[in-house]
């Protein structure tokens, strides 16, 4: 049987982290086997919905390189893939369950939950809920008499279908991290499959759809574990059971104290994105930051995610797609929650920045000098000789404006005072005369300019060290940067003197 699986984000907002890291699994295990990777949506939660969260989840995956093979807007064999378009599809499914005494019309009001909620309350049960200590004292099809059922339902009454789980059942599934997890069927309620709207819910279009859509695999975020044993059940009512995909829930992904799920705000409150991209939201206009635009590589922002629950067991952390698609193994994903570590996610990007071809990182860094000239044609072959100069100071893609910012632009800010106190008449001299013979000479490359500096320097009784510093500040602005030299060479002649001399006079 065809491998296949997929990724079915409910388009609600921006995408964390962890969903990406749902992606990459689902990815990795579709390539391993040589399967199909889908992305479906699931937005049958109206309310819920977002504007511009479908597009923004395409866009994100398509920036980490993890393309679905079949989507809203690649569709394959099972189109549509929105289960908004697939309204129609359900109903039928929900009946059927009706019919076979597997689920049930409920017509209970707001009101009437209220009451029940109230109510059992007082009768000791901590969490009230639909299910079979409560479902007997409420208005559905299984406390009405079948005449009265029939007359709510030609009225065109507001109803919803009940899922009726059955009680002292121990509803078992194999999960491929976990192995076997079962569940007391008598703590699961009885959830709502088919809305008043007519629309599925979650519980019903998931088993569904993944049914229809021929899924084998089904790997989701641990907090859907709850929700298995009412997905099991479905599978086994609708006579699904032989079809059943293999599980997998994956870790959650921990603050990094390792206190609970790594949620957005732990983001905006320690300083590092939580989303795969920039998200705004349409309603509030509330920009959340994202680790693109942070200046994340793609592929090592999805290598640290693949190491977030996983490993190969020989200690190996920087892997490629196609290695980690080699490697990659389910079974080896580890049952507890990861820890997420900013520090270790830049070690990643810093990895990759060392490792990635210079022309590639020039494009790269590219958007991030342009903005800050304010301008939108830098020159690739400018930026691609600076960046091998400056990459081993690099960890973010940001960092290549701020480590070698004076190759594009004379410096605004000078730190004088780091030269001021030691600077004499000799050092003046120094520079006037180093400066005529620059002046003079054609060969401008780091070797010659370094040659004729030290020539100088003993010419006037000089040690190198005395005028260095100095140099570098003219040149640079601060006491950092590559060779001082190197960076003459870059800048030119012309760009050299005027800073050299913008200090001396
Ligand atoms: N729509 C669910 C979500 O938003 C999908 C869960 C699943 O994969 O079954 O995460």
């Amino acid at each position: 049987m065809k491998v296949r699986v997929r990724f079915a984000p409910s388009p609600t907002g921006g995408l964390h982290l962890g969903g990406v890291r749902t992606v990459l699994f689902n990815y990795l295990f579709a390539r391993a086997h040589g399967g199909d990777f889908v992305l479906r949506i699931e937005d049958t939660d109206q309310a819920r919905f977002v504007a511009g969260a479908e597009q923004y989840i395409m866009d994100c995956l398509q920036w980490c390189g993890l393309e679905p093979d079949e989507s809203p807007v690649k569709e394959g064999q099972y189109a549509p893939y929105r289960q908004s378009e697939r309204k129609h599809l359900y109903a039928e499914y929900a009946q059927k369950l009706v019919t076979e005494g597997n689920a049930y019309y409920a017509f209970d009001t707001t009101d009437d939950l209220e009451r029940m909620r109230r109510e059992m309350k007082k009768d000791e049960h901590s969490v009230p809920q639909y299910d079979k200590t409560t479902r007997m004292q409420m208005r559905n099809s299984l406390t009405l008499p079948a005449d009265e059922v029939k007359t709510l339902l030609d009225q065109g009454t507001p109803y919803v279908i009940r899922i009726k789980v059955p009680a002292d059942k121990t509803v078992t599934l194999t999960d491929m991290i976990r192995g076997e997890v079962s569940f007391d069927s008598n703590l699961v309620d009885d959830k709502v499959l088919l809305k008043a709207d007519g629309m599925p819910t979650y519980h019903l279009a998931v088993v569904v759809d993944d049914y229809l859509m021929k899924i084998t695999h089904a790997f989701r975020g641990e907090e859907w574990l709850p929700s298995a044993p009412v997905h099991v059940l479905l599978w086994e009512n609708l006579g699904w059971k032989e079809s059943m995909p293999q599980w997998a829930h994956l870790p959650l992904i921990l603050k990094p104290d390792g206190n609970g799920k790594l949620s957005k705000r732990d983001g905006d409150r320690l300083g590092f994105p939580v989303y795969a991209m920039n998200w705004t939201d349409p309603k509030t206009n509330e920009t959340t930051k994202g680790f693109r635009e942070m200046g994340f590589i793609p592929q090592a922002f999805v290598n640290m995610l693949a190491m977030l629950g996983w490993n190969d067991g020989t200690g190996q952390e920087v892997f490629s797609l196609d290695e980690l698609v080699q490697k990659f193994d389910i079974g080896r994903v580890h049952k507890g929650g990861a820890k997420f570590d900013f520090e270790k996610a830049k070690w990643f990007n810093h990895q990759y920045i060392q490792h990635t071809d210079n022309e590639e990182l020039a494009k790269l860094a590219a958007p991030y000098v342009e903005k800050e000239l304010g301008i939108g044609n830098l020159d690739l072959g400018l930026l691609s000789t600076v960046v091998p100069l400056i990459k081993d100071r690099c960890t973010l893609l940001p960092d290549f404006w701020e480590q070698g910012h004076f190759f594009f632009r004379t410096p605004t800010t000078i730190d004088e005072a780091a030269i001021k106190d030691k600077w004499n008449d000799q050092k003046q001299q120094f520079f006037t005369a180093w400066t005529g013979i620059l002046t003079a000479t054609d060969n401008w490359n780091h070797q010659d300019l370094e040659n004729s500096f030290n020539e100088e320097v003993t010419k006037h009784g000089l040690k190198k060290g005395d005028v260095m510093l100095p140099l570098r500040i003219m040149l640079v602005g601060g006491k950092f940067g590559p060779g001082v030299f190197v960076i003459a060479e870059v800048i030119g002649k012309e760009e050299t003197m005027k800073r050299i001399k913008h200090i001396t006079g």
